[in-house]
């Protein structure tokens, strides 16, 4: 049996990890070390061990796992916003014209607007359900499905398609997937990127991003600015995100479960507006989802209105922590608008933990009922 055809679980648990050796642990720990002993003959020609910048044990372990995850080689980085800004200095030049996703991650587009235009790269922007312009002329295409915080879902094989038949490279942002959801390099994208902060480490408890390919011709400028940028994730961090990776299907499991059973109970509510979930049958990104995602996600959206009901819901809920961020093992819900991006007041992004479904359906419902009985009173006094 070959990794490729065991399942989820065990793929997680085994990703990355060196072969057993007695008197070894599972995961070696982190090397935490800027130079390394050179060969005094040979220098930094005898070991792939040299400097800390270029590369790191530990570093290349992580790698090893999730490019078994998403079927590439990876290169991780500081942060999802490291890999992603540096897939397009890397790839774009100037006369380039770049495509980018409408409503997907906001600092995305800022960098865009603010670095890329700066430097003579013409964007142009999509939405992620389409419809999509004629890629004639574009260098790169960037995808992000499912999108944040919308959460549409972009055709990634029919547009990969597209794509290629006008010359054009197309990459995916598979964050809110993760490797386990979606494998866009399977879908025919040439290069996937995502931040590893969310759903994919998982604990609240580091920033990384990675970028990752079959393609040298594409990687390779991508390690190079690396090299350049210095945007390399520390060891510790990079040891933290391999422990977690091991337990991804069952966190997701859980995490997916739980935004099934909420986008159940919040659908009939007069009090919420807006809720998408792309694993609900009434979701306009459901048809694309069902026949793309393995999973759905654990995170939903929807609208309360103003900012006022959205303060009051998560005061008064016991199991929903204000944060921003996604994918953790604690439920958490962020009103994006404080954040200045260009989404409704009473917008919010919840993002389901692993806690017990009937806890978090009961606490969540609760915590609605409150504020609507709440609204109900102050309404009747006014
Ligand atoms: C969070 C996020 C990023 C940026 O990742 P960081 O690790 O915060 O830098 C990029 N894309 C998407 C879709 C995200 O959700």
């Amino acid at each position: 049996m070959t990794e490729q055809e065991f399942q989820d679980g065990t793929r997680c648990v085994r990703a990355g990890l060196p072969e057993p050796a007695p008197g070894d642990p599972f995961l070696p720990g982190p090397v935490l070390a800027a130079p390394y002993h050179l060969d005094p003959w040979q220098g930094p020609a005898g070991s792939p061990n040299g400097y800390g910048r270029p590369d790191n044990p530990t570093r290349r372990l992580l790698e090893a796992a999730i490019g078994e995850l998403e079927g590439g080689d990876c290169r991780v980085f500081a942060s999802g916003q490291a890999a992603i800004t540096g897939v397009l200095l890397a790839l774009l030049r100037p006369g380039d014209t770049v495509l980018l996703p409408a409503d997907g991650y906001f600092p995305v587009r800022a960098f865009a607007a603010d670095t890329l235009q700066t430097l003579g790269v013409r964007v142009r922007y999509a939405p992620t359900a389409g419809p999509y312009p004629s890629f004639e002329g574009v260098r790169l295409v960037l995808l992000e499905s499912p999108a944040n915080p919308g959460l549409d879902v972009a055709d990634v094989p029919a547009l990969a398609e597209r794509a290629h038949a006008a010359g054009a490279l197309l990459a995916v942002d598979n964050t809110t997937a993760t490797p386990l959801g979606q494998r866009p390099l399977d879908l025919g994208a040439d290069l996937v990127v995502a931040s590893g902060t969310k759903a994919l480490t998982g604990h609240s408890d580091l920033l990384l991003g990675y970028a990752a390919s079959r393609q040298e011709r594409l990687l390779d400028p991508v390690t190079a600015w690396r090299t350049t940028s210095g945007a390399v994730p520390g060891a510790f961090d990079a040891w933290l995100a391999h422990r977690s990776l091991a337990t991804l299907d069952l966190r997701l499991a859980r995490q997916s479960a739980n935004a099934e059973a909420l986008a159940g109970a919040l659908a009939d509510r007069a009090d919420v507006a807006g809720l998408r979930w792309p694993g609900l049958p009434t979701d306009p990104a459901y048809p694309v989802a069902a026949r793309l995602l393995h999973r759905m996600p654990g995170v939903l959206s929807f609208d309360l209105g103003d900012a006022d009901r959205v303060a009051r819901f998560i005061e008064a809920a016991r199991l929903v922590a204000a944060a921003t961020s996604f994918g953790g093992l604690h439920t958490t819900a962020d009103r994006r608008a404080q954040w200045g991006d260009d989404t409704a007041p009473g917008f919010v992004r919840l993002s389901c933990g692993v806690e017990d479904t009937v806890d978090l359906v009961a606490d969540v419902t609760a915590a609605l009922d409150r504020v609507a009985d709440v609204t109900a009173a102050r309404d009747a006094t006014c």
